[in-house]
């Protein structure tokens, strides 16, 4: 049976008996064949080299048995041409290594992506904690035990890859982790971290729709109809910065009522907003100028499509195409300008991945990228991959990874390929056979 299609319990176990609490799968850099650190993860690599989609070359891809918690804890780099990897940890429920193993590497290709499009010297990298059925993820004990253990797994891979929040993390966690590793960023501001990324996340987001608004010749905000879905942290900031941009018009859905009221309470003179169903998707179809995800991933697909009014779909939210490729080709086709979702969020990573390098208010280098003239920054590149696309008729999603890739390519000024190099360390000095680090 492939290790592959595996419970995550049934992975742990066949770690456990063969004597491991730590494994890998990574790919010869000189032969690219895809190794595992054990013979017995030999169908998991082989199923990660036989998947060209998600697997794509990964540089490595990191296991282990939290020794306090007894949580599966992954890391997954893909590419670290730019640098080390980087890119928030999820701590989530799996059915299968599959599963977890997809979204990990997913994930960590959007990172890299993301990453080389800001022209930030950071690779793609992604973490993932298998919630374990039996023990309940809210328990502070619980989420005690199992961050301590993935700033202990951080430690031990030497910074190859470098953590961060996501989904189903909290501030409070990342502390935890900071507690045994410095391998991590998104610290709390307490620590000398740069705090909630979600004001500059939507600043960069309202910059994104005006380059694809001037791009579509319609000129500016003033007087167009925005339609959010979800009213939550980040779209929250972007009302105040699309009435500043004086918009005709806001409307929003969200499915928390006290999200919606705290919206209409703050700005019910200019913002309609309703509570509607996980499944009401009516919101696609309002009549509007811009169309702006910032809800869940996965809303944009055939059936929305079809109902899409606006010109232009620009949003927040991660994974906004159910099938990128399919929903890419699907929003050209029917005229819609859609800005690829890494494009347009950056700057929730851009926030924390430099917090190494000092924190300063209006940080010169952070605004650089909702500055309208740097190449780097959100506007010009929004610009460039449109006028791309339309040159080589390939949907904007696509032209955005493509160019990506091109600039994944580059080497670090000062480190060249130094998470390649720290993998590299990690295989020869036997990491896999080691334990897990720190007190
Ligand atoms: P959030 O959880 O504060 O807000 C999301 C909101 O969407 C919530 O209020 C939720 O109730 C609502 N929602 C969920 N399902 C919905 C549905 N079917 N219809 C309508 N509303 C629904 O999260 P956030 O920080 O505002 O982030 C929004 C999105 O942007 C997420 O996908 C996140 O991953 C992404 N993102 C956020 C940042 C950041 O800086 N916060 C950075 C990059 C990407």
């Amino acid at each position: 049976m492939s290790l592959w299609n595996t419970s995550i319990e049934v992975f742990m176990a066949t770690m456990r008996a063969e004597g491991m609490s730590r494994a890998f799968v990574v790919t010869d850099p000189d032969t690219a064949r895809v190794n595992a650190s054990h013979p017995v993860l030999r169908t998991l690599a082989d199923a990660m080299a036989s998947d060209g989609r998600d697997f794509d070359g990964h540089e490595g891809c990191f296991f282990e048995i939290g020794r306090e918690s007894g949580h599966l804890l992954t890391a997954f780099i893909h590419k670290t041409r730019r640098g080390q990897a980087v890119g928030g940890v999820r701590f989530w429920t799996y059915d299968t290594v599959e599963a977890l193993c997809r979204d990990g590497l997913r994930l960590s290709k959007g990172m890299g992506h993301k990453c080389a499009l800001a022209g930030m010297w950071w690779g793609g990298g992604k973490g993932v904690i298998a919630r374990r059925a039996d023990q309940d993820h809210h328990d502070p004990d619980v989420r005690g035990a199992v961050y301590r253990d993935y700033g202990r797994f951080m430690s031990g891979l030497s910074g190859c890859y470098v953590t961060a929040e996501d989904a189903g993390t909290m501030p409070a966690d990342m502390a935890r982790v900071f507690a045994m590793t410095r391998h991590t960023t998104c610290i709390p501001p307490e620590f000398g971290g740069s705090g909630n990324p979600s004001i500059l996340t939507a600043q960069g987001v309202v910059i994104a729709m005006e380059a694809a608004l001037e791009w579509s010749g319609l000129g500016e905000l003033a007087g167009k109809t925005v339609a959010l879905q979800g009213l939550g942290n980040v779209a929250y900031y972007m009302i105040p910065e699309l009435l500043a941009r004086r918009v005709g018009r806001i409307i929003g859905v969200d499915i928390e009522a006290g999200v919606v009221d705290r919206a209409l309470r703050e700005f019910g003179d200019v913002v309609q907003a309703r509570v509607v169903d996980p499944s009401d998707m009516s919101i696609c179809g309002e009549p509007c100028d811009v169309f702006s995800p910032c809800a869940v991933g996965g809303t944009i697909n055939p059936a929305t499509i079809e109902q899409i009014e606006a010109t232009v779909v620009c949003g927040a939210a991660n994974n906004q195409l159910e099938d990128p490729q399919r929903d890419d080709a699907l929003l050209r086709d029917r005229g819609v300008l859609y800005v690829p979702d890494f494009l347009a969020n950056r700057m929730g990573i851009v926030n924390c991945a430099n917090e190494p390098y000092g924190v300063i208010d209006n940080d010169p280098v952070i605004q650089a990228h909702l500055d309208r003239t740097t190449a780097h920054g959100v506007f010009r590149r929004a610009l460039e991959v449109f006028e791309r696309a339309r040159q080589s008729g390939r949907p904007t999603g696509a032209e955005a990874i493509a160019m990506a890739e091109e600039l994944a390519e580059e080497l670090h000024p000062l480190w060249g390929h130094r998470g390649q190099d720290i993998i590299d360390h990690l295989v020869r000095s036997g990491w896999a056979d080691g334990e897990p680090v720190g007190v």
